[in-house]
């Protein structure tokens, strides 16, 4: 007995001096079926992390939100024992950082924070299953570099940033797992089925969401980001089968010029460890070429403007178990492997760099303030008079990325045309912590060194969101803004004026040019109440006299509706906190009378769209999300059926996005055509614009592949031929044109001033049929972002939107996608009207 309990005392000694998690199961152990080139589903990964919570006091799990599908969103936290037991002061420790009106702190005593942050794209998941092998590794290891590390820092692994597709890829592949794998590349695993599973649940590139948020993962994740602010962000992605390793820095001329020299510096500095890593390890690798550093709604460039490192990495894809590539045979065990020698080297890295990395955070955002004070610009005035919905989404997108709004106190009249009106308006000034994401968000560049852009070349929120916009030159003199800044907690009762409906009125009027009322104007119709809307503006006559209305007015009217119907309008009125207006006659003072042909009743749409592989996924998935979550509505997403017809007359609206149509059969070109005759609506953009054209299902002529090619001059070496199709390229860019808000497609717009996204090169020409086009590119189209000369010469003065009757039914189209990543709520509109208002053009 005494020996027994001598030999415990030994045993539990010995593993206390290793470290008394020394015994931490590794994944390789915790899976029973565990094999270096199998897959695992996000469940078996959420598994093993809290198994390592449970089972190690160096850990700890943040669960900060839910996916789209309810799969949990973790972050594990490894560090020493006790830096986990004070996380939560060393968190608000570092915060003390980023505030430029603290007191400096120290750095040399506080921990560095890195964030490494994998399968943001679902189909990418060799950085996850690399992860959990080095936090096994981190947290069972007592080497003195370990300990070091641990000591020093706080590593927040987001294992699997985007559960809901990381799982279904997980799922596609492991279905074709084989004891002897083919590498062939057609092998059916590596041309993934549709829908593929870069996305999230709505097929949303959450590796672009982290300026507009769109997605329930993205929120969470800007959100917690937030509370710790790491000095450095590793974000691991996968490349093209044939390419090597790549790490950050990408291009220097291509990095967002907002990002200081110095961050530049230290990317260069914590690149050499992982240039050398993969030196010793004699693995191939490239640095500072194909990717940029310049749209800042990445992993890899937002945490550039907020004093941190923001480094991309990626593999080579293996795939599902391997792949024939240039390099040789690829394993998915050789490419986790990588990423384990990338995510080594980003700690080690980050711990050498440790103090370096904490003072320039520090600097940062001292230097903002610096920055603002020398700006000749002292900040930017936001209004929207009528559309209370774009306003409060744009506080809350300001606030999320901790941009402070002040709300106006007074009028203020920027010139002849412009009032800014207190209690529509935001004041933001540019002296606070947040200075270069502020410059970002309203930049209006239009010149730029380099031209080669890897993704989009602006992203200005107050033009996608529909807002008016003015930067106030010198200091903002003679106007009052409220002290304290707008706060979603403070002023969430402020917004919500519930209206009084009068139990005797005509009828009651919803104010189209309200995004509320346009997104619960599906759930009116459901619910079976009848509902017109007016075609040209009147003059009503309201409880408080009588106002102007413009045209797409919303009325339901007691002529219309049962008693039922208005009570149960009532309910949504409440339930949605819509404003309403009180119409006490039908008969107006001015414009058509509320009985008049000239006040339509509209239908509830029924929407379907095709969704092929050949047909632009994210694009299919930007409309479906718009439906679900923006209007409300089902959508039916037809299949690329050969043999059976659609049952499209089960179906009031077809939607075609972007995508490849020559693919469709004769007869089915047939069957849309005789839908469309018979009194269907066809929605089309981009290249389903052009193919509507050639079908003659448009009058509107396009430019060709050779018309938009011919002006670009070949004068550059072979050497720099990327140069030339760069300036080919529209990488993404706003132009303006402008739209008759008095046509139906107009509907809900206050001036005729619209800002157009455009990523793509499809030219719709001028019609000679009266009123088909309804919106037009200006004369000087450019607003913000990168386009060269012979593009804006092929732009301007051409059709953004055009409507033509066929038959009983019409065919609208657009020559851009009026849905760019759900948040360009400014063409948005357009669609939306489409979809409600199409039966209204005669
Ligand atoms: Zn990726």
């Amino acid at each position: 007995m005494k020996r027994f309990s001598r030999i415990f005392v030994v045993f539990f000694a010995s593993i206390y001096s290793y470290g008394i998690f020394a015994n931490l199961t590794s994944p390789e152990q915790y899976f029973p079926s565990y094999q270096a080139d199998k897959h695992l589903r996000f469940d078996q990964i959420a598994n093993y992390l809290n198994y390592v919570d449970k089972s190690t006091a160096k850990s700890k799990l943040i669960q900060f939100g839910w996916s789209e599908e309810g799969r949990p969103l973790y972050l594990l936290a490894v560090s020493s024992k006790k830096n986990i037991e004070n996380l939560d002061e060393i968190r608000i420790r570092h915060e003390q950082l980023s505030n430029p009106y603290a007191t400096r702190l120290n750095s040399h005593n506080l921990p560095v924070i890195v964030w490494l942050s994998f399968a943001s794209h679902g189909d990418e998941p060799s950085g996850a299953h690399a992860a959990i092998k080095i936090i096994h590794y981190l947290l069972s290891n007592n080497q003195p570099e370990v300990n070091n590390w641990l000591n020093n820092s706080v590593l927040l692994f987001e294992v699997v940033a985007n559960p809901d597709g990381f799982d279904q890829y997980a799922n596609w592949v492991s279905g074709f797992y084989s004891d002897y794998p083919s590498s062939h590349a057609q092998h059916a695993k590596n041309t993934q089925k549709w829908p593929k599973s870069r996305g999230n649940h709505y097929w949303f590139d959450l590796n672009r969401d982290w300026l507009p948020q769109t997605q329930a993962e993205s929120k969470a994740r800007v959100l917690e980001y937030h509370k710790w602010k790491p000095n450095v962000l590793a974000d691991f992605h996968e490349m093209q089968s044939n390419q090597s390793y790549f790490f950050q820095p990408g291009v220097k001329a291509r990095i967002n010029p907002l990002t200081p020299e110095q961050n530049i510096d230290l990317t260069k500095d914590l690149s050499n460890y992982t240039a050398r890593a993969f030196d010793q390890a004699s693995k191939l690798y490239y640095s500072e070429e194909n990717f940029d550093d310049f749209y800042i709604g990445k992993g890899s460039t937002y945490p550039d403007l907020q004093g941190g490192l923001g480094i991309l990495l990626e593999q080579a894809q293996s795939q599902g178990q391997q792949i024939q590539t240039q390099n040789g045979l690829l394993t998915f065990a050789q490419s986790v492997e990588n990423q384990m020698t990338g995510i080594t080297s980003m700690i080690r890295a980050a711990n050498a760099k440790r103090k370096a990395l904490i003072d320039f955070q520090q600097d940062f955002f001292r230097n903002n303030i610096t920055l603002a004070q020398k700006d000749k610009v002292s900040g930017y005035l936001v209004q929207s008079q009528y559309d209370e919905h774009s306003l409060e989404q744009f506080l809350q997108l300001m606030s999320a990325h901790q941009i402070k709004v002040y709300p106006l106190e007074q009028d203020y009249q920027a010139n002849d045309q412009l009032v800014f009106y207190k209690n529509t308006s935001y004041w933001i000034p540019l002296q606070q912590a947040q200075y270069r994401l502020i410059k970002s968000i309203f930049s209006r560049q239009t010149e730029f060194n380099d031209h080669t852009f890897y993704d989009v070349t602006n992203w200005n929120i107050a033009l996608a969101y529909g807002l008016q916009h003015y930067s106030i030159e010198g200091r903002f003199f003679g106007v009052k803004a409220h002290e304290q800044p707008w706060d979603i907690n403070r002023h969430a009762k402020t917004l919500q004026k519930t209206t009084n409906l009068t139990e005797n009125a005509a009828g009651y009027l919803l104010d189209w040019r309200n995004g509320k009322n346009r997104f619960a104007l599906s759930e009116i119709l459901r619910n079976n109440i009848k509902v017109r809307v007016a075609k040209a503006q009147f003059k009503g006559v309201t409880p408080n006299g009588s106002k102007s209305f413009p045209a797409g007015s919303v009325l339901i009217l007691r002529a219309d509706n049962t008693k039922q119907a208005v009570t149960q309008f009532k309910n949504l009125v409440s339930q949605y906190n819509l404003r309403a207006h009180n119409l006490t006659t039908a008969h107006t003072p001015d414009g058509p009378d509320l009985g008049s042909d000239k006040v339509q009743l509209i239908e509830l749409p029924k929407v379907a769209t095709l969704a092929a592989p050949w047909v632009s996924q994210s694009e299919i998935g930007e409309f479906w999300y718009w439906l679900d979550k923006k209007i409300k509505l089902p959508l039916t997403m037809l299949a690329d059926t050969r043999h059976t017809k659609w049952p499209l007359n089960d179906f009031t609206h077809l939607y075609l996005a972007d995508g490849q149509y020559q693919n469709l059969t004769t007869q089915q070109i047939d069957q849309i055509k005789t839908w469309v005759d018979q009194g269907g609506t066809l929605i089309v953009t981009k290249r389903a614009a052009i193919w509507a054209s050639q079908q003659q299902l448009i009058k509107n002529d396009y430019l060709s592949e050779r018309d938009l090619s011919s002006p670009f001059k070949q004068n550059y070496d072979y050497a720099n031929k990327e140069s030339f199709y760069s300036e080919m390229r529209i990488s993404g860019t706003v132009f303006k044109g402008a739209i008759d808000p008095t046509h139906p497609l107009g509907f809900g717009r206050t001036t005729p001033l619209v800002h157009l996204f455009r990523n793509d090169r499809v030219v719709l020409l001028e019609t000679s049929t009266p009123f088909a086009d309804v919106a037009l590119y200006d004369n000087d189209p450019l607003t913000a972002g990168y386009v060269s000369p012979e593009n804006i010469n092929h732009i301007k003065n051409t059709v953004a939107l055009t409507h033509h009757k066929v038959g009983s039914g019409r065919v609208i189209a657009f020559s851009d996608n009026p849905l760019f990543r759900g948040y360009w709520f400014d063409t948005a509109k357009m669609l939306t009207n489409s979809l409600f208002f199409a039966e209204l053009i005669d």
